[in-house]
């Protein structure tokens, strides 16, 4: 439990990024009166809550909870919420709906995301990469420049193109 990094009375509820004269954020973990009171608005909520939320979600099981399944690993949305994790990444989508009001309260689940998005958008750099480097190869070809041709296919192996050219 934090305390107010304002009043040092209450249990802080929210956290606050303020900007000092250098231009350097500060944070500050607030209470709900001092922020009331101040006009600030929390940027997010506090990480030690999630404890509290994910002890609600387990209270909650329902029957069709264990219907809804993830079809790459096999986890039920009622297996998420007695653990309190994804077995997955593709979990997010099979549990999306659900998942929906509480993402923005469990901070866990949303950087397990944030991290499958930018492997995705890492593997369709590889993807555009290797076909530049394809183009290039059958240019080298028809100019019956060999050397660049072998340079190129060992850039295209390196690359993850398993057919080759
Ligand atoms: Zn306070
Ligand atoms: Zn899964």
């Amino acid at each position: 439990m934090k305390m107010c990094d304002i009043c040092g009375k209450n249990e802080a509820t929210l956290k606050v990024r303020q900007m000092d004269k250098e231009g350097r954020a500060t944070e500050l973990n607030v209470c709900a009166e001092c922020a009331r009171q101040r006009g600030l608005s929390g940027v997010e909520e506090i990480k030690s809550d999630s404890g509290a939320v994910l002890a609600e979600l387990r209270s909650k099981i329902e029957k069709q909870d264990k219907e809804i399944v993830c079809v790459r690993c096999g986890m039920s949305f009622a297996e998420f919420k007695r653990a309190g994790r994804l077995g997955c990444a593709e979990c997010y989508r099979a549990f999306h709906q659900q998942l929906q009001p509480i993402l923005r309260r469990l901070h866990g689940a949303v950087q397990h995301v944030g991290r499958t998005v930018q492997q995705g958008r890492k593997r369709a750099q590889e993807r555009l990469e290797v076909q530049r480097l394809r183009v290039e190869l059958e240019k080298a070809i028809k100019a019956e420049d060999y050397e660049r041709a072998a340079a190129l296919r060992d850039r295209l192996k390196k690359a993850g193109d398993e057919t080759g050219t």
